[in-house]
């Protein structure tokens, strides 16, 4: 049995993430705002610091890995663009880099990053916007981001993150420091799959009357609990040839838009 690390882990796909991890009798370390072992907020360097020491601290040095659920939709907001760019992506990158030592010491470790089918599905976001977010220039890319409209910042911002948060996991998965080391870094792409963030875009009419136009070629929402068990198969010795992927699990959404585009 393993030791885990999970964010996002008190509501929605994390939790259902957590649910089975323990029911197969693993040890989790949850990791969340509110209701966690490690309670910390990521949206904030102190936060992220302190989420990371805390959990290397409990894990004694040694992760057979890590699921980073943790996550905020885009919700409407001036500060909301910068929001999500710090806890969808550095919410990430900063503790994966803090834990990268405890994943190498599992000798075989498996890691789980949650992107979005937004990534291929939301137009116009640039490459220079998401190389800025990688590089944590975020001025750079609030400002470039504000440069497509006010009110569809949040949209875009959270299109941005997890394109991003991509590229960083396919470029960091194939190098000495990770694969060399044992740890399978991948990224699962969702669709709308019905969790309280999706709920909280419902909840907005014209979001909603949006959200239910998209094309779904299965049709209907996902649900977190089928997204969990693709988590723990990620996790499983079955995926230890599984490498920088980004596995779409999206209805369809991603295939419709660029059948022939990859
Ligand atoms: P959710 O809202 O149910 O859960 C997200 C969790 O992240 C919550 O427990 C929340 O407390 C935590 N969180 C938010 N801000 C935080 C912060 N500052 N510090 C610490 N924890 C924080 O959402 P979900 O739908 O289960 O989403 C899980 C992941 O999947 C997210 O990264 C989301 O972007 C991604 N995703 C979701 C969907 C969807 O349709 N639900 C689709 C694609 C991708």
């Amino acid at each position: 049995m393993g030791t885990y690390a999970v964010t996002g882990s008190a509501s929605g796909m994390g939790a259902a993430v957590v649910d089975r991890l323990r029911s197969d009798g693993h040890t989790v370390l949850t990791v969340d705002i509110k209701d966690a072992d490690v309670v910390a907020d990521l949206s904030t360097p102190t936060g992220r610091g302190a989420a990371a020491r805390e959990v290397l601290e409990r894990c004694e040095g040694r992760l057979d890995g890590a699921v980073l659920a943790a996550g905020i939709g885009p919700a409407p907001g001036a500060d909301r663009p910068q929001l999500i760019l710090e806890v969808n992506f550095l919410g990430v990158v900063d503790l994966l880099e803090a834990w990268r030592p405890a994943l190498a010491a599992a000798g075989n470790a498996k890691v789980v990053v949650f992107s979005s089918n937004s990534t291929t599905t939301v137009p116009l976001i640039a490459r220079a916007t998401t190389d800025a977010i990688i590089d944590r220039d975020m001025e750079k890319a609030l400002r470039r981001i504000r440069l497509l409209g006010a009110k569809m910042a949040p949209s875009f911002a959270y299109g941005a993150s997890k394109i991003a948060v991509s590229h960083w996991v396919r470029r960091h998965a194939v190098t000495r420091e990770w694969a060399g080391a044992g740890i399978r870094l991948n990224a699962i792409a969702p669709g709308a799959i019905l969790t309280p963030l999706l709920q909280q875009q419902l909840a907005t009419p014209a979001e909603a009357k949006r959200i239910k136009a998209f094309p779904v070629p299965i049709g209907g929402f996902g649900d977190p609990d089928h997204l969990a068990r693709w988590v723990t198969f990620m996790l499983s010795d079955a995926a230890d040839f599984l490498c920088g992927s980004i596995i779409f699990v999206d209805g369809g959404s991603d295939a419709w838009f660029r059948a022939s585009d990859w």
